[in-house]
């Protein structure tokens, strides 16, 4: 029996795929599709997705090839967010293909002895207490497979979902936006237009051609399913800009619309849920391959434990506790943007008006939306703890401030003198470790627990110090095994909010602090 079955190889089956056999669970993935698109959706890879690879090593070639951008948009507002201000060694979004992203996580998945089935479609899935089955259309015909567990990385029309029987409640979609990859001979100098006719954004890609996204007042009520003419995409970019910007060579035309769902649950018994399967919403911002990436990396620690009995079931509710709240959240900006972006009443340019004055005068309101929209402020209240269950202050089934189950999320790191657990690490620089940074050190997967010595005195926050054997305790208490966990010792060598005085920290294998040993004495 396999241990899991990843249905779907976009790039959010991909990376929990990977996640999964870097510490040699065994898993299958069935793709409905005999190749994969040569269209990408998504453009972008935002600062915390960057991170993530950056965890593993991975994010060299992504870096190389994409193009960075120091700069974001909201609600295609012309005030555009300013992302350098972030704490990260990846200020930026990324310009890079959906296409290249998958192509990158496949090289990954496949060197770590991964397989992915093509054209096998998922049709049903069925669980017992023991695991789940998938009924399997293949080239050859129909078979079953049998796992222990199965994720639903299927989109958002996803069959997992609907074969668990997980509601997926939301609104349907209201308004459409058209999308063309095309040539512009004089493309514009600004990177969107708007006016009271409509607005698009136009992102210039790698290899000549020209994105172009927007909606009209004609163009919003046509249904996404209708195919895309290139005279219409002509005809709406000169409504707006009086100009088709020498507009030829179309590649891909499409539309999409602005439906928004969450799952109501991510997990059901021995089924999860993760990526668009969990969560839709219009495209605004260049979020939903980031977020579903970074529900991947949440889940894929927490599967490998319990497939190996490192942890008990229960820690795959923290999955659920931890990552609904972002999926809550993405879908509530993508709705607000959507109203910014894609609305062109005289009432609407107003409130894009005023929203564009307070985002230019204050850094602090580009400073919100810019750790939104990039992820790095996503905090999860604790959720993970000794038990591998519950956090220090969530119980499985106490309510959290976000109304959820045994964890949440919270916005922002920690204050000074407040614990860290369950923010983001950065990559805190280190001395005398054996990589010069946190990152590199959680490649192979592990927990990473830090003994920080700020002055390189001996005796004080080191594996023999005092305490040290209590810290040890704690982590194995909460990895599960002594085996997954790097023992590093270091002296900080960045400063980063809330770190200051840090001892001893003990970091997730998904790059968030699982536990924070007591405040420095000096
Ligand atoms: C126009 C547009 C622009 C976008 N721009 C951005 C952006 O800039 N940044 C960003 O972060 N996001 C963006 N997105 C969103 C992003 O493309 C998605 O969030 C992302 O593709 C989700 O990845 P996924 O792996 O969850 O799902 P998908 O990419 O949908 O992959 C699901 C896979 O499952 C397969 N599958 C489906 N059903 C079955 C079945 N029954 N059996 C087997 N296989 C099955 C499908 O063939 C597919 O390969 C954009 C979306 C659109 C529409």
């Amino acid at each position: 029996m396999n241990d899991v079955v990843v249905v779907g190889a976009g790039p959010v089956g991909l990376l929990l795929a990977a996640e999964l056999r870097l510490v040699g669970v065994g898993v299958t993935v069935i793709e409905r599709a005999a190749a994969r698109s040569p269209h990408s959706k998504a453009l972008t890879l935002h600062p915390r997705s960057l991170e993530v690879l950056a965890m593993r090593g991975l994010a060299g070639p992504f870096v190389r090839e994409g193009v960075p951008v120091p700069t974001g948009h909201y609600g295609g507002l012309p005030v555009r967010l300013d992302f350098s201000v972030l704490d990260t060694r990846f200020p930026y979004t990324l310009v890079l293909p959906q296409l290249r992203t998958e192509q990158l996580l496949e090289e990954r998945l496949r060197k770590l002895g991964g397989e992915i089935r093509w054209e096998h479609r998922a049709l049903e899935v069925r669980q017992d207490a023991d695991g789940a089955e998938v009924d399997v259309a293949g080239p050859d015909g129909t078979y079953t497979l049998r796992a222990a567990w199965v994720v639903g990385c299927d989109g958002a029309g996803s069959t997992v979902r609907g074969s668990a029987g997980i509601d997926f409640p939301g609104t349907s979609a209201t308004t459409t936006g058209f999308l063309g990859d095309v040539v512009l001979d004089v493309p514009p100098s600004v990177p969107s237009v708007d006016n009271e006719h409509g607005g698009f954004l136009v992102v210039p890609l790698a290899d000549g051609h020209h994105r172009i996204a927007g909606t009209t007042g004609e163009s919003h009520a046509i249904p996404a399913d209708q195919p895309l003419t290139f005279d219409e995409l002509r005809r709406y970019v000169r409504q707006v800009a009086g100009t088709d910007f020498g507009m030829r060579a179309p590649r891909w035309l499409s539309r999409f619309g602005n439906a928004s769902r969450q799952a109501a649950r991510y997990r059901d018994g021995r089924v999860l849920l993760a990526g668009d399967a969990a969560h839709m919403h219009m495209p605004m911002g260049g979020q939903g391959l980031n977020v579903g990436l970074q529900d991947a990396f949440n889940l894929g620690w927490k599967l490998a434990a319990v497939c190996q009995g490192r942890a008990p079931e229960g820690l795959l509710d923290t999955y659920h506790a931890e990552r609904h709240p972002v999926g809550a959240a993405l879908l509530e900006n993508t709705r607000a943007q959507t109203v910014l972006g894609a609305t062109h009443t005289a009432d609407v340019r107003a409130l894009r008006s005023v929203f564009g004055r307070l985002l230019a005068a204050h850094p602090a309101v580009n400073r919100q939306f810019a750790g939104e929209l990039s992820a790095l402020d996503v905090a999860y209240r604790p959720a993970v703890g000794k038990s591998g269950e519950a956090g220090e202050t969530g119980e499985p089934g106490e309510a959290g401030e976000t109304g959820e189950p045994g964890g949440g999320v919270e916005r922002g790191g920690a204050g000074g003198g407040r614990s860290l657990a369950g923010t983001r690490a950065p990559d805190l620089g280190l001395a005398g470790a054996p990589e010069p940074s946190l990152y590199p050190l959680l490649a192979d997967g592990r927990f990473v627990l830090l003994h920080l010595d700020p002055g390189g005195d001996a005796g004080r926050a080191t594996p023999d110090g005092p305490g040290a054997a209590d810290a040890r305790a704690t982590a194995e208490a909460i990895a599960g095994s002594p085996d997954r966990i790097r023992t590093v010792t270091a002296r900080p060598t960045t400063a980063h909010d809330g770190w200051a005085g840090r001892s001893t920290v003990l970091v997730r294998p998904d790059g968030h602090v699982a536990w924070d040993g007591a405040l420095s004495s000096k």
